[in-house]
């Protein structure tokens, strides 16, 4: 049996990232940004504030809301600038040493840094440190930013980040603090979402608008792929210190990750996902009575869907909301009574019916297996599964928790088998295309696609060079880093 959801004994991780600069009361803003930010992250959390003299760091396994409480937060976490992190691990290995943000005393001064993503050559690099004497105290990638930035030629502190981010290759959002700045950067491609919001004067930075909103700041701009912003006393400086290239951000923000209250890139996350659903209804509508989300991640998609094909949109599935997702419990056998503990049908609306049964994705497919079986027992005539994305059939290796590609149900299935496999009467994916016209694209470019598809089209677009390397068979965060 897996000694975790994904079958190996490591750890795998999304995160969300926020910092405030020159506000009295930074940490317990930083704790309500984080909350907003729970769904990128909820096994651990952490904020550094700075106060004009010192750095205080404090880190907790648990969700924001249990371990950060807002008095005592600013008791122990005074000052005016603070950046935090959430972190989503599904086991608990590693502990504390691998919550983020990072702190360490520097020649330049303390510096934390908090980052969302993967960088795929971590390994490498922590391994050429190592041989040349540094000492690492976490298994996580993040930890190779600040070895970087130690071990750097440049004179100046935003000159060492660059020369160290430049080593780096992967998928990098990430909020730095120093003694006298807050720094934003995002990798070149823009795989994961960063951006910039103001509070009464204060800039912030943050993954996602949905935590602006929870503190009434205002969106500002997306950072861009490829820029680097410095925050001081003196302004909000821009810098695009890496080679330019075509940006890609992460398509599956949109299919799942991302909160639908959140604007990525000038698209509602929500609004996205409905036109997802409308455009799995064109290309594949059976006979059917009605239109059931699988709650909550399958919800927009079925709505638009139920929209396009002019079909009830019932809530024929209920969500437990305290139950945490599914993919977080421990072994093979909670996670199963998981699906259990956590949805239940609702016999009066399904029984007798054709239904449509709408989710965002299927990945290892134990969900969709539990799901359909649930609703048939509630006595529904046919099942018809519509997925509101193309087969996950690729590991992300950007910081995006997905199993080994021997464990994705479409790497080793047709979509036939898997019909088969999850026991419905029909199944359909949204093809790739369909995905990027719900994006407002035409299609996906051949030559140059718009977005990081990896996922659903093995397109990774940086090298894997922890995956290439013959003895650095796995990428560093699945040893405990990243975010
Ligand atoms: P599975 O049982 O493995 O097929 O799980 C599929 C379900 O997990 C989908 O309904 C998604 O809502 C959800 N899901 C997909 N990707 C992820 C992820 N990276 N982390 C957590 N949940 C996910």
């Amino acid at each position: 049996m897996d000694e975790t959801p994904f079958g190996d004994d490591t750890l795998h991780e999304e995160c969300g990232v926020f910092g405030i600069f020159q506000r009295t009361d930074a940490a317990a803003v930083v704790t309500l940004g984080l909350h907003a930010l729970q769904h990128r992250g909820q096994e651990a959390a952490g904020i550094v504030a700075h106060d004009g003299t010192q750095f205080h760091v404090e880190r907790h396994a648990g969700l924001i809301g249990d371990t950060f409480t807002k008095a005592s937060v600013l008791e122990r976490l005074p000052g005016e600038s603070a950046i935090g992190h959430t972190r989503y691990a599904t086991t608990g290995g590693g502990g504390l040493r691998n919550v983020q943000p990072f702190f360490a005393e520097l020649s330049a001064g303390g510096f934390a840094v908090a980052h969302n993503g993967n960088i795929t050559n971590a390994l490498t690099v922590q391994r050429e440190l190592q041989r040349r004497g540094s000492i690492f105290s976490s298994t996580s990638d993040t930890e190779t930013i600040l070895h970087l930035v130690a071990t750097s030629g440049a004179r100046l502190f935003v000159d060492k980040l660059i020369d160290a981010m430049s080593r780096l290759e992967g998928a990098f959002s990430l909020v730095g603090l120093s003694a006298n700045s807050m720094i934003g950067v995002r990798d070149p491609l823009g795989i994961r979402p960063l951006v910039l919001g103001d509070l009464e004067g204060s800039p912030i930075l943050a993954s996602e608008t949905c935590a602006l909103d929870i503190i009434g700041a205002t969106h500002v701009r997306d950072i861009e792929a490829g820029e680097m912003v410095v925050i001081s006393e003196s302004g909000i400086e821009s810098i695009f210190p890496f080679q330019t290239r075509r940006p890609r951000f992460c398509i599956f923000e949109y299919v799942y990750f991302a909160r639908p209250d959140s604007n990525i890139e000038g698209r509602n996350v929500y609004d996205i996902r409905k036109k997802i659903g409308m455009e799995l209804a064109r290309e594949s509508h059976p006979e059917a009575d009605i239109v059931v989300p699988v709650p909550d991640s399958g919800v927009p998609a079925a709505i638009g869907y139920a929209q396009e094909a002019n079909l009830p949109f019932e809530l024929g599935i209920i969500r437990n909301h305290y139950v945490g997702r599914t993919f977080i419990q421990p072994t093979d056998s909670i996670r199963h009574m998981g699906v259990k503990l956590k949805h239940n049908a609702n016999r009066k609306m399904i029984e007798g019916k054709r239904v449509v049964l709408v989710d965002d994705s299927i990945v290892r497919g134990t969900t969709s297996q539990k799901i359909v079986q649930m609703v048939r027992e509630a006595g529904a005539s046919e099942v018809h599964m519509r997925i509101a994305s193309p087969p996950t059939s690729a590991s992300c290796f950007y910081g995006v928790d997905t199993p080994e590609k021997a464990k994705l149900l479409a790497s080793r299935m047709t979509i036939d088998e898997m019909a088969e496999f999850i026991q419905v009467d029909s199944l359909a994916f949204l093809s790739i295309d369909g995905l990027y016209r719900a994006c407002g694209e035409t299609g996906r470019h051949k030559v140059a696609p718009q977005f990081c598809d990896a996922c659903f089209t093995g397109d990774y677009p940086t090298s894997l060079t922890d995956q290439d390397g013959a003895d650095n068979v796995r990428q560093l965060s699945l040893l405990g880093g990243a975010g």
